[in-house]
C-alpha cells in the first residue's frame, strides 16, 4: 500500500504516519516526489486496510499496490529516477553512453580506448576487472590490479567508471574503486549479492538475467531498494532464445514495458545481445529509438586481441560513428516529442 500525503502536509503529519505504519508491525518507507511525500507501507504479508490512514491529518489517499515489486514500481513513486554519478546524469532527459573494453588487460589498453571513446562523446568508462566467464581456462580479469588501472583512467580522463562485482567477498573493494558496481546476468538472482549491493554507497547497474522475465528482474532490483540503495539503473542485455544468428537476443519491448512499470532508468548492451560487432551499432540505434535512456557498448582499439569478446568490440571510428548515429535519433525523439 501507498499512503500519499497532501501537497502541503508537515513533517510531524508525515512523521505520525510513519509511526502509524511501524505500530501495525510494517515497515515505512518515504518516498519524497517533486510535489509530494507518499510513504509506501513494506512487509505486509496480506492485504492492508487503508481506512486507518484516511483519516490521519495530511492524508490525502491510500493506494493499494497490485504490483508484487514496490520501490521500483511507478505506482510507487511517479516521477522518473535521475541517478546523478559526477557531472553525468542518468535517466529522462538526455542520453547517457557508456564505453569500454569488456576486460581491463593493461594500462596502456584501458586509458588508449578511453581517450578514444571520451573523443566520440562517452560519458562513463566501463571495463571489468573481475570477469565472469564460462571457461575457467579463460582470462578471469586483472582483479584489484584492474580497479588500480580504472581509478587511473577517471584520473586523466575524468570519466566515472563502470565495473562488475561477481562476488560478496569483493563487494568492498569494487565499491571502493568503482563510480558504478555492475551486477552481471549471471549473477541478477544472486540474492545476498544482491541485498549487498542494496547496501553499498554506489549506484548499481542491474543487468537482465539471460533468462529472467522482466518481473524476475524488477525483483531483483527491488531486493537492492529495499536494502537502501535507490540508484539502480536497469540493464536489458539480451535474453537465450533458441536462435543461432546473434549472442543472445536483445528484447527491446522490454525497455518500453520497464519505462511504464518502473522510474528507474533503464540502459541497453547491445554488445552482449550481439555477440558480434556488425549487428551493433543497428541494435544501438535501436534501442535509442525505442526509448532507452542509455547504452553500454564494447569497444577495443585492437579487437583481434582482446581477450575477451573481441568480436564484438567495436572498433573506435565505428564507436564514433555509432554515437553520431544515436545523438541524432535522440535528439530528433526529444524535438518531436516536445
Ligand atoms: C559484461 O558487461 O562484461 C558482461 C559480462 O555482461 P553480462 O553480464 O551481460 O554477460
Ligand atoms: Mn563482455
Amino acid at each position: 500500500m501507498l499512503i500519499v500525503m497532501d501537497k502541503k502536509a508537515t513533517q510531524a503529519e508525515i512523521d505520525t504516519v510513519i509511526a502509524v505504519i511501524k505500530q501495525r508491525g510494517f515497515t515505512a518507507r518515504p518516498i519524497p516526489g517533486g510535489e509530494r511525500t507518499s510513504i509506501g507501507i513494506l512487509n505486509n504479508k496480506g492485504h492492508v486496510d487503508g481506512s486507518p490512514f484516511l483519516g490521519l491529518p495530511g492524508v490525502k489517499d491510500a493506494i493499494n499496490v497490485t504490483r508484487p515489486y514496490k520501490l521500483v514500481s511507478r505506482e510507487f513513486k511517479h516521477e522518473d529516477t535521475i541517478i546523478q554519478i559526477g557531472d553525468v546524469s542518468i535517466g529522462s532527459g538526455n542520453l547517457t553512453i557508456i564505453a569500454g573494453p569488456c576486460a581491463v588487460e593493461s594500462e596502456y589498453q584501458a586509458l588508449t580506448i578511453a581517450e578514444h571513446v571520451q573523443r566520440s562523446g562517452a560519458q562513463l568508462f566501463r571495463g571489468g576487472a573481475f570477469k565472469p566467464r564460462t571457461s575457467p581456462y579463460s582470462f578471469q580479469g586483472l582483479g584489484e590490479e584492474g580497479l588500480k588501472i580504472l581509478a587511473k583512467v577517471r584520473e586523466k580522463t575524468g570519466m566515472p567508471v563502470v565495473t562488475e562485482v561477481m562476488d560478496m567477498e569483493n563487494m568492498d573493494l569494487v565499491t571502493e574503486y568503482a563510480d558504478v558496481i555492475q551486477i552481471g546476468t549471471r549473477n541478477m538472482q544472486n540474492f545476498s549479492l544482491l541485498r549487498k549491493a542494496g547496501r553499498a554507497s554506489k549506484p548499481v547497474l542491474l543487468k537482465r538475467g539471460m533468462a529472467a522475465t522482466i518481473d524476475e528482474w524488477l525483483m531483483a532490483a527491488e531486493y537492492i531498494m529495499e536494502g537502501g540503495n535507490s540508484q539502480v539503473i536497469l540493464c536489458e542485455r539480451g535474453v537465450r532464445t533458441f536462435v543461432h544468428h546473434s549472442r543472445n537476443t536483445l528484447d527491446l519491448s522490454a525497455v518500453s514495458v520497464v519505462v511504464k512499470e518502473s522510474h528507474l532508468p533503464i540502459v541497453v548492451d547491445p554488445s552482449h545481445a550481439a555477440g558480434q560487432r556488425d549487428q551493433v551499432i543497428p541494435l544501438s540505434r535501436a534501442a535509442v529509438a525505442v526509448g532507452a535512456h542509455g547504452l553500454i557498448v564494447e569497444v577495443h582499439h585492437a579487437p583481434e586481441e582482446a581477450l575477451s569478446d573481441g568480436a564484438q568490440s567495436l572498433y573506435p571510428d565505428q564507436f564514433d560513428r555509432m554515437c553520431r548515429q544515436v545523438r541524432s535519433i535522440y535528439n530528433d525523439l526529444k524535438e518531436s516529442n516536445g
